[in-house]
């Protein structure tokens, strides 16, 4: 090779070294559930102390859902907490439902006040003094045409089959859904929701979620999923379900053998910092993409849990590894007792320049925030068109560089000799 541009070559390689060098320093520092095996496995040991439980019950979901930490005093048994973190927890419950499954429960950092999944699990006093958020943002109640199904698009919708879940999580954009009890939706909204379906004939594509639809029974599920498979015009069927990371012995061979039967199946989950990114989810994830499943990921940007680009970039990277493709980044909505969760836009589009060009595009999820009043999705990213003129457009490359590009008139094929 030519000398000049092997030394071109080298100049540039080193400085897009110097491009990944903060970041790297930085992700070390970054909690990852790959990396805190001994400390997760310490942590289960003292709930299992707790809770009177084996290795084996820890490994059966049945036993990590019967047995979910819901009071404030099997909680404070394990994971100490102050006399005001009581009280508040005490009132708190009057007012909105917990419930934290021993797995996840192993996930949080007990001494950090503020960490990431203690965060997303253990209520905190804002929840009640919430006064900015709305109890249904999206006006999900006017966009149901029948049974239990939210229609926002002309040729896919979703049916919500239950409002259980495994874990309650804090900053749940369903709130509303989730009430006080466990209720899966009766096989007759069901049956009424798939009617609607097969009535319809330009849905094509058929989401089943909740709650979280992987806290059905096996069964159930697969009546669900046989009987829309039925219908001609349905392509395409995706579950969305956060077991994988809640609760990754829900994700068991006798389910994958079952959902590998009515494929095209896709599932989407909810992974939402690298701590979740554990060897047992790593499993689960690998099981269901054993089965043929492709998987992708919702996460939300949270305040004081991943609105940090390091932190994204790095829950994406972890994702890949497990056979995840990131998906969305959804904006938190104002929902009544999370906004404390709530960030600015900027936070949202400031993570998306720090990934495209720095990290795999197979990294890279879509930005999106929800229109009010079941408008639908809208994606959102920095313009990268930063002039237009007459014949040429500039844009603006990954690391912030203007350049100007021709911009051709398309011309009707059928005019080329
Ligand atoms: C998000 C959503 C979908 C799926 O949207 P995609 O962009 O295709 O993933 C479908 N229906 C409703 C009501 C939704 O909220
Ligand atoms: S699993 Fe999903 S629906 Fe259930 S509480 Fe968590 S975020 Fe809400």
């Amino acid at each position: 090779m030519n000398i000049i541009k092997r030394d071109i070559s080298e100049k540039r390689a080193e400085q897009l070294k110097g491009r990944i060098k903060d970041y790297l320093f930085i992700k070390e520092k970054i909690d990852k559930g790959l990396e805190r095996k001994k400390e997760i496995e310490e942590r289960k040991k003292i709930i299992l102390n707790v809770l009177k439980g084996t290795e084996k019950d820890w490994n059966d979901y049945n036993w990590q859902l019967k047995n979910r930490i819901i009071t404030v005093d099997v909680l404070d048994k394990i994971i100490k907490l102050s006399e005001e973190e009581k009280e508040n927890l005490t009132t708190i419950s009057k007012k909105y439902r917990w419930g934290i499954s021993p797995y996840y429960l192993s996930l949080v950092n007990f001494s950090k006040r503020y960490g990431p999944i203690r965060l997303m699990s253990i209520p905190l006093y804002n929840e009640i003094e919430d006064h900015h958020g709305m109890l249904d943002p999206m006006s999900e109640e006017y966009t149901n045409p029948a049974g239990c199904i939210t229609r926002r698009y002309p040729d896919r919708l979703i049916i919500n089959v239950t409002n259980e879940c495994a874990m309650y999580c804090r900053f749940c954009q369903r709130r509303r859904n989730i009430g006080q009890k466990d209720k899966a939706k009766s096989k007759e909204i069901i049956d009424e929701s798939i009617q609607y379906i097969s009535e319809n004939k330009e849905i094509r594509d058929v989401l089943i979620t909740g709650g979280d639809a992987l806290t059905l029974s096996d069964d159930f599920i697969e009546y669900i999923i046989r009987k829309v498979r039925e219908i001609k015009h349905v392509e395409i069927i995706r579950i969305g379900t956060r077991t994988p990371v809640t609760l990754p012995q829900r994700i068991t061979k006798e389910l994958c053998n079952m959902l590998k039967k009515y494929h095209p199946i896709y599932i989407n989950t909810h992974f939402n910092h690298p701590m979740e990114v554990t060897e047992d989810a790593k499993k689960a994830c690998e099981r269901l993409a054993d089965a043929g499943i492709p998987l992708g990921n919702q996460a939300v940007l949270l305040n004081g849990v991943n609105n940090n680009p390091d932190v994204m970039k790095c829950l994406n990277q972890e994702l890949l590894k497990c056979r995840v493709k990131p998906y969305y980044i959804f904006h938190a909505k104002n929902i009544k007792g999370t906004t404390h969760f709530c960030t600015s836009i900027e936070d949202g589009l400031k993570i998306m320049d720090s990934l495209r060009g720095f990290t795999s595009g197979m990294a890279i999820p879509t930005y999106i925030i929800n229109a009010p009043k079941g408008k639908g999705k809208v994606p959102l990213s920095s313009n990268n068109i930063v002039e237009k003129g007459d014949g040429y457009v500039v844009i603006k490359t990954w690391e912030g560089d203007h350049i100007k590009i021709k911009n051709y008139d398309t011309i009707n094929i059928k005019q080329i000799k």
